[in-house]
């Protein structure tokens, strides 16, 4: 179902698509339209209409709403999580994980009803005030992936209404109905009508339908690197801002130095956590060759380890990839890297004992004697394949980093608190990590990347709020008499 204008609703004539357990495909969770670029315009009129009273509300009520949606998350954490299971397949304690941070970006978001700064600046003129306000931007088009159903939608919308604007979301067809769940608790917590509009559909059609709407002031799109210079080329078209948060290929540095026990959990835990289906999750393993069999060694031992299976599952530490496509196109992956001469330690394989079968498992797969120009060291996988390269020190290991096309998260493990520092003034991507795995952002600092992994903006943390307003800057004049700047001073 659609939410547009404050009511649930079946587009007329749609498509019906069905949204399946990627770790059984036989668990149908519900259908679903595939809405049509009419359903699309009905939703941007309604986010339209809303817009001129939510601007005008005073942004600490609408922190209200939104600190009553978090609340409502709250109370309902452990059945989210189940459903965000459920529907992308991740391990439950990821699921809940997921709900979290929508309610931690509520929290934030909520706070931000009381802040919301501008500034104020001396005048260069006696007798006259400078002053600045941030406005909302009007419609904002959200455009979400499926790894983080709840989340995402969460880090858009909530900052997106904070600041005053109306939104349309398009969740992705793969978890809609994680998409609904987090719209519910927004109407629950009493959104006024047509504040919030929920589109479903397919990227194809209703994606492209919002993106090219001309009654949207603003697309935010999270996804992968292809569909997000597509939306961007869109949106350049017709004039409409954008902020794109798109694909990595994110390195962990291994030195000689490091505590070897930590720096494994933490590779093991960013490549094959989400089953490696995070924007930033650990494909790159670059090692100091003074350590780099003793880490394969204990790699190999470890990854062997991990419990694949449902998400529900208890102790299942590996989930399903998404969907057959996705299961298909890492597989794909594997057979290059085999083809491009890297040496496969284990896994490679698509999992299919017992219940298995009925999934998209692919076991936790490891590349040993990878070279940095093979494209399994390139390219975005998505999936649960880490690939492992030998360096001779930190200067070959930051080199053979940042000679990727994308730069969103990277870490590097050492106990000497100059290469760390060194690595982090050199490091070209938006986040570094110190002894921690490349996962694992909080909502109050800003996400995102540099090179093909965004475009420049941030979201979460303060600088969130850029892209979704506009600064109005203000002079006020009480002395009286006419006084012109850069000419009665000079
Ligand atoms: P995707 O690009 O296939 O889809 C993302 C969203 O875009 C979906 O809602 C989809 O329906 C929509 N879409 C697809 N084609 C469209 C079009 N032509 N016009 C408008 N919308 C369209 O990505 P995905 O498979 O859902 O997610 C995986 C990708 O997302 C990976 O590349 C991953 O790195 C990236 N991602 C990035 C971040 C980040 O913050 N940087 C976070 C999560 C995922």
């Amino acid at each position: 179902m659609n939410f547009i204008g404050g009511k649930w609703s079946w587009p007329a004539g749609a498509a019906k698509l069905t949204s399946r357990n990627p770790a059984d495909s036989r668990d149908v969770l519900g259908v679903f339209p595939d809405s049509p670029a009419g359903e699309v315009d009905r939703a941007v009129q309604a986010a339209r209409q809303a817009f001129p009273a939510w601007k005008r509300c005073p942004a600490p009520e609408r922190a209200k709403i939104i600190r009553r949606a978090g609340e409502i998350m709250a109370r309902r954490k452990a059945a989210l999580g189940a459903l965000v299971t459920r529907e992308c397949g991740k391990p439950l304690i990821e699921g809940l994980g997921d709900v979290q941070e929508a309610i931690d970006m509520a929290e934030l978001a909520a706070g931000e009803g009381r802040r919301l700064y501008g500034q104020t600046t001396p005048s260069e003129l006696p007798n006259k005030l400078c002053l600045t306000f941030r406005e909302p931007v009007g419609v904002c088009g959200l455009i979400t992936p499926w790894n983080f159903p709840i989340a995402i939608p969460a880090w858009k919308a909530l900052h997106a209404l904070v600041c005053g604007n109306t939104v349309v979301l398009k969740p992705a067809e793969d978890t809609p109905l994680c998409g609904a769940a987090f719209v519910k608790a927004l109407e629950e917590a009493g959104i006024p009508a047509g504040v919030v509009n929920l589109v479903q559909g397919t990227g194809e059609r209703t994606g492209r339908a919002l993106v090219s709407h001309p009654g949207l002031a603003l697309i935010s799109f999270t996804g992968s690197t292809e569909t997000g210079r597509g939306v961007a080329e869109s949106c350049g078209r017709s004039g409409k801002r954008v902020s794109l948060e798109c694909g990595g290929k994110n390195a962990q540095i291994i030195l000689a130095d490091a505590r070897l026990d930590l720096a494994i959990e933490g590779a093991l835990w960013g490549a094959f956590g989400t089953a490696g289906q995070r924007c930033t999750a650990t494909s790159r393993l670059i090692v100091e060759e003074a350590v780099y069999e003793r880490v394969l060694t204990r790699l190999l031992r470890q990854a062997r380890r991990l419990r694949l299976g449902p998400g529900l599952k208890k102790g299942t530490q590996v989930g399903p990839l998404i969907n057959e496509r996705q299961m298909t196109r890492v597989l794909d992956y594997i057979a290059l890297g085999k083809k491009e001469g890297a040496r496969l330690l284990c896994g490679g394989r698509r999992a299919q004992r017992g219940p298995l079968a009925r999934g998209w498992f692919i076991e936790p797969t490891l590349f040993a004697h990878v070279t940095p120009r093979m494209r399994i060291f390139q390219e975005e996988i998505f999936g649960p394949v880490l690939s492992v390269v030998k360096v001779a020190g930190l200067s070959e290991a930051v080199r053979v980093l940042n000679d990727c096309p994308y730069g969103l998260s990277s870490s590097i493990y050492t106990q000497d608190v100059n290469s760390a520092l060194a690595a982090v003034r050199d490091i070209e991507a938006g986040i570094v990590y110190v002894n921690g795995p490349t996962i694992g952002a909080e909502v109050h600092l800003p996400f995102g990347g540099v090179k093909q992994s965004g475009n420049g903006h941030r979201e979460a943390g303060k600088a969130g709020l850029d892209i979704f307003t506009e600064w109005k800057t203000v002079y006020v004049d009480y002395s009286g008499k006419l006084q012109r700047a850069q000419i009665d001073n000079s």
